[in-house]
């Protein structure tokens, strides 16, 4: 088993974490607080001027882990399906701008029609951006989301059905995104995880915790230690693949977004060191 590295200098955190600050507040906190990785949401770059929020990053020394997100491909309705392959490219766009070099996809489900449906359409979507995101240099990551999401927001739901799909797409431009909350309960995590690093699809590597009871299907995520789940032991696992990307913290908390949100960091930074 592999030791984790206990420093920040493989921290990242999503801007959604701390949904209350503005891109601007997070890039210069999280630089003070020595957090130098950074995945950016898309809501928190609406009406924003990507050049001056580049500038910024630079300046602060961040590095752009991803982007959040692409992906909601499925629709019944081809004009839906085409707004959101319109909406996939205008992402890539974005960052590109930021100096993003990957996009993260939450692929999407259309209760309408079967999984199967679902899935043939996110296959399709992809393959439609796919050569838009190579040029500009993006790589795109599938993101299971739990078997609680089926119904609205992916019909993706394990690592196996993420791989299969990275497989049949076949480019070294479309991988797989790796997130605890989502995957932890699987029994084949740790052999799907080995069969994504050895295809060079993983990605990136997601963290949080799964709380009980969870009181919010969306936004009751918890602090690493909050919870059920043995991040330790996923670390290692995705760690022993060689994987050397960024451990991301990605928080969706209505509890932790109504905190101070400098205070909390701290306490994410404590979790980090201790609980990952
Ligand atoms: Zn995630």
């Amino acid at each position: 088993m592999i030791t984790a590295i206990k420093d920040f200098s493989k921290l990242c955190l999503h801007t959604m974490t701390t949904r209350p600050w503005t891109i601007e507040e997070c890039i210069r906190n999280y630089s003070e607080a020595g957090i130098h990785g950074i995945t950016i949401w898309r809501n928190a770059i609406e009406n924003v001027n990507l050049k001056r929020v580049k500038t910024l990053l630079d300046d602060s020394g961040m590095d752009v882990v991803s982007l959040c997100r692409g992906g909601f491909f499925p629709s019944v309705n081809a004009m839906k399906r085409q707004a959101a392959i319109d909406d996939n490219l205008f992402a890539i766009e974005q960052a590109e701008a930021l100096g993003a070099p990957l996009i993260v996809l939450v692929c999407g489900a259309d209760k309408e029609q079967s999984l199967e449906k679902s899935r043939d359409q996110i296959h399709e979507g992809i393959l439609r951006i796919l050569p838009t995101a190579q040029q500009a240099g993006v790589k795109l990551a599938i993101e299971p989301l739990h078997p609680m999401y089926a119904g609205d927001r992916s019909a993706i739901n394990t690592i196996k059905q993420a791989n299969d799909m990275a497989e049949q797409i076949n480019s070294p431009w479309t991988g797989v995104a790796v997130d605890v909350y989502h995957l932890w309960w699987d029994p084949e995590l740790r052999e799907e995880i080995d069969r994504c690093a050895l295809n060079r699809h993983l990605f990136a590597f997601h963290i949080c915790d799964w709380k009980v009871p969870t009181i919010d299907f969306l936004n009751d995520r918890g602090l690493m230690g909050e919870g059920c789940i043995n991040i330790p032991v996923i670390r290692s696992w995705i760690e022993s693949t060689g994987f050397t990307g960024y451990n991301e913290v990605e928080i969706f908390s209505n509890i932790h977004w109504g905190e101070d949100q400098f205070a909390y960091i701290g306490k994410i930074k404590q979790a980090y060191l201790t609980k990952t």
